[in-house]
């Protein structure tokens, strides 16, 4: 979701590895702002505090303005615009927006439509149902979910344009847009000749070089989703990872637990408590999966990670008192630390 009231997941918590800081000029800057209802956060080694916050302040005016673009909250935004303008008519875009929203058709096609950016007007349903605590009326339900398919989003490459099949569609990109958002931050420091950096929203987190002297950023998942779930501590570079689940944003009615994360098909909350975390060569393509396993369940799931290069990722589902784990065929080879009493 692009701009929900301030959340910050605490589903993986950070810990860095630094070098020791006298065989290096580099020194470790940490910065952090709001943009997309997200705490994003930089961690960077430079052997300057000048080009430090000079880079970070450009990596967070790029995200700033990939909110604007990207959000359906904001009435302003380029999506909410688009939305009102492109039903029946071809309507040229930013680089940005067609970019994220090639990627998505790519993957929606991939996932069989378990991933669907098209799936905003049942995400609204649902997010008023949290609010209000019951589940969405029956029948709007049916009336949203006919505006649902990524097949009623057509894409002009050549001309960047979009179109909307249908009058009331609505497209969501909280599923993917962090995870861009940050893959483009990473990119600004780069321009900046930042090459050790780590960007961090929420659950979707991208790294470059690692910090001076260490093999990677450890970036410790927290005991995932239940308590019998496995701990699990990356050691993150040149890599991306994103944890999705149900485990901050649910409703809870008639004793079943319904996900923030909606199956297109069914127009219903993803139930069966669950968290996929992804690890990918850059944080769309980890965010992305991650949304898109969570719809398919463990089995369909892991496969699609699995037949997507050089990802891996695994899913973990709640199971009576502990929990059941299908890790992809990569899993075991991402590069880990060996935290106490697990893996
Ligand atoms: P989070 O935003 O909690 O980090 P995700 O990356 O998994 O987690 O994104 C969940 C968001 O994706 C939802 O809040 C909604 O905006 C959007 N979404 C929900 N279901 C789908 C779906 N089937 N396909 C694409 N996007 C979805
Ligand atoms: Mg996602």
């Amino acid at each position: 979701m692009i701009a929900r009231a301030c959340r910050i997941t605490t589903c993986l918590l950070l810990t860095v590895v630094t070098g020791p800081a006298s065989v290096t000029p580099h020194a470790r800057f940490e910065f952090s702002e709001i943009h997309m209802g997200t705490r994003f956060s930089i961690i960077l080694y430079s052997r300057d505090a000048l080009t430090a916050k000079r880079a970070s302040s450009a990596a967070f005016a790029c995200i700033g303005r990939l909110d604007a673009i990207m959000s359906d909250y904001r009435e302003t935004s380029e999506l909410t615009e688009l939305c009102r303008a492109a039903h029946g008519q071809w309507v040229e875009v930013s680089d940005d927006l067609f970019r994220v929203l090639s990627i998505s058709q790519r993957l929606a096609e991939r996932s069989g439509g378990a991933f669907d950016v098209t799936i905003g007007p049942v995400v609204r349903l649902w997010r008023h149902a949290r609010r209000a605590g019951r589940l969405p009326d029956s029948e709007r339900l049916a009336r949203s979910r006919d505006l649902v398919g990524y097949d009623k989003l057509r894409l002009d490459e050549k001309k960047r344009s979009v179109m909307l099949a249908r009058p009331g569609m609505a497209i969501d990109l909280g599923g993917i847009a962090k995870g861009y958002a940050a893959d483009r931050a990473i990119g600004v420091l780069e321009q900046f000749g930042i090459r050790r950096a780590l960007v961090a929203a929420g659950g979707d987190i991208v790294a470059s070089d690692p910090p001076p002297g260490a093999q990677g950023w450890v970036v410790a998942l927290d005991q995932i989703q239940s308590p019998g779930g496995p701990v699990v501590s990356l050691l993150l570079r040149n890599r991306a990872v994103s944890t999705s689940g149900d485990r901050e944003q649910f409703l809870e009615a008639g004793g079943v637990r319904y996900s923030h994360i909606v199956d297109p098909r069914t127009g219903l909350g993803v139930t069966g408590q669950s968290s996929v975390t992804v690890v990918a060569r850059d944080c769309t393509t980890s965010d992305g999966l991650a949304t898109a396993a969570s719809v398919l369940g463990p089995e369909s799931g892991v496969k699609l990670i699995d037949a997507t290069e050089d990802a891996a990722g695994i899913f973990v589902r709640a199971a009576g008192e502990g929990a059941q784990v299908t890790e992809s065929l990569r899993w075991k080879t991402v590069p880990k630390t060996r935290p106490k009493g697990d893996e």
